[in-house]
């Protein structure tokens, strides 16, 4: 069973030895730290979040924090900025569940998009590699979109990229062989029925719930194997994706910390079923803090049969609409 890329990435990146759960936490707290900091002294709300706050001494501390929201996001985006709009080099606007809130703006910087980037192609090399042929389906006409920024990672990692809408994919199909698709789980479904018995080897799932039903139809129509990602624009689109093992997604966990609340907001232990919350510990045009993402979920810190001890995702269920 191939195991999951990112212990590799995060230890030729940070030099951190994920197996080393001491030193991932240590890691992890000190970026809380400096993000905590960072955030109270460039950015409104953070400073008025974090007014009588010291910085946390230990994950526990940290627990205690004050969470921010999606309707936090949709009332007041550019408090959450730590950088001027200058430095800005792009803005995603999602619709918020329901009618009466405003949109969600979520601001990158550069380098908050490079890291996306990098996690995508390293994310990746567990399902792909030189001289395959991708096929994606998420949108990419916009630069530095989802779909734009997976075509360059693939890219550099040595792949012939197509892009499509679920239209045109059909045609694609009959022109060439495809080897991987990525795509939002209806998408997919939608193309696979389409061209049933041309066989793809990898799948990856993102943007919506991928049902046990939907994995097993599209294994039957193409004899893929499935891997599902979560994520969310809020998270850099990037968040946690399956291994070979499919018991779970692997957290970016050199980026991303999450946590698991309870209905009163109190934090709960990993095993239990709760709400998500992020912190993103290494963006800098607008970092999200204890940050509700509205979806509830079990967190993992087991080892994996695939043999990596980054913490999983064991699924999501979503409160609300996730753009
Ligand atoms: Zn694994």
């Amino acid at each position: 069973m191939k195991r999951t890329s990112l212990d590799q990435w995060i230890k030729s990146k940070h030099d951190l030895d994920t197996s080393d759960r001491s030193a991932v936490e240590q890691y992890q707290l000190r970026r809380i730290r400096s993000l905590c900091d960072y955030a109270h002294s460039h950015s409104k709300l953070y400073a008025r979040l974090y007014h009588n706050f010291d910085l946390p001494e230990s994950m526990e501390a940290f627990s205690h924090f004050p969470m921010t929201t999606a309707s936090d996001l949709a009332q007041r985006a550019h408090e959450f900025l730590c950088v001027s709009q200058s430095e800005i080099t792009r803005i995603v606007t999602l619709q918020t569940s329901g009618t009466t809130q405003p949109s969600k703006r979520v601001y990158f910087t550069r380098q908050d998009i490079d890291l996306t980037l990098d996690f995508f192609e390293h994310g990746m090399k567990t399902l792909c590699g030189p001289g395959d042929s991708a096929l994606i389906l998420f949108p990419a006409k916009t630069p530095d979109s989802v779909g734009a920024l997976l075509a360059i990672a693939l890219e550099k990692l040595g792949l012939t990229v197509c892009c499509a809408t679920p239209e045109y994919a059909e045609d694609i199909f009959q022109k060439q062989t495809v080897d991987i698709v990525c795509g939002p789980a209806s998408w997919i479904f939608k193309v696979a029925h389409q061209t049933t018995d041309c066989p793809v080897r990898n799948v990856l799932s993102s943007s919506e719930v991928l049902s046990e039903d939907m994995r097993a139809e599209l294994t039957r129509c193409w004899g893929a194997e499935i891997f599902d990602h979560y994520g969310m624009t809020e998270t850099g689109l990037g968040g946690a994706v399956e291994c070979g093992a499919h018991q779970g997604m692997h957290i970016r966990e050199n980026d991303l910390y999450f946590e698991t609340i309870a209905l009163d907001g109190s934090a709960l232990p990993d095993g239990e079923e709760g709400e998500l919350v992020v912190t993103t510990l290494t963006r800098t045009g607008m970092p999200f803090i204890r940050y509700r993402t509205g979806d509830r979920g079990v967190i993992t810190r087991e080892r994996c049969s695939c043999g990596s001890l980054i913490r999983r995702i064991l699924y999501v269920r979503r409160i609300e609409a996730v753009p």
